[in-house]
């Protein structure tokens, strides 16, 4: 970081100073939540520090997405560990599909399985954590079935 930007950044060397970078995870060594989270306050408003820490590095979160870690370390800041993600994917990570088959990176129609491309169904019986969906799929099939219809009113 320039040092001129960082002069008038002193949030910023505040944010840091309560970091302890390790080989891996940055562990925020300041207050924490009840559930581990590192919190930050600065402006008179207390947020996230894991937050604070990705929009220092990357700008503002798209859609004010929660953010994943990665490595599954609540305090830890490191921006490389964090990644924006659905709500619904968040909750389903842990014991998630994707998780299963961390193979499967694409979809039989070679969609990329993504943060954004994927969302696991409802249970069904013989699935009960749901299946993996590829949302490109979907709009393709709604598509062709929207196209049919118009073609054949009748069905
Ligand atoms: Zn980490
Ligand atoms: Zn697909």
């Amino acid at each position: 970081m320039a040092a001129t930007l960082r002069s008038q950044r002193p949030a910023a060397d505040r944010f840091w100073a309560k970091v302890n970078k390790t080989d891996t995870c940055w562990l925020w060594t300041g207050a924490k939540t009840s559930r581990g989270y590192g919190q930050f306050t600065t402006g008179g408003r207390t947020g996230m520090a894991h937050r604070w820490a990705y929009e220092d590095r990357n700008g503002p979160i798209p859609g004010g997405l929660p953010l994943d870690h990665l490595c599954r370390t609540p305090s830890c800041v490191n921006p490389a560990h964090l990644q924006p993600v659905t709500q619904r994917v968040n909750i389903l990570r842990g014991e998630s599909v994707v998780a299963k088959n961390p193979a499967k990176t694409h979809c039989p129609k070679g969609h990329a399985y993504d943060e954004i491309n994927t969302y696991v169904t409802r249970p069904y019986p013989g699935n009960p954590s749901g299946a993996r969906q590829c949302r490109a799929c979907d709009r393709e099939r709604k598509r062709a079935t929207s196209w049919k219809r118009r073609k054949n009113p009748q069905s």
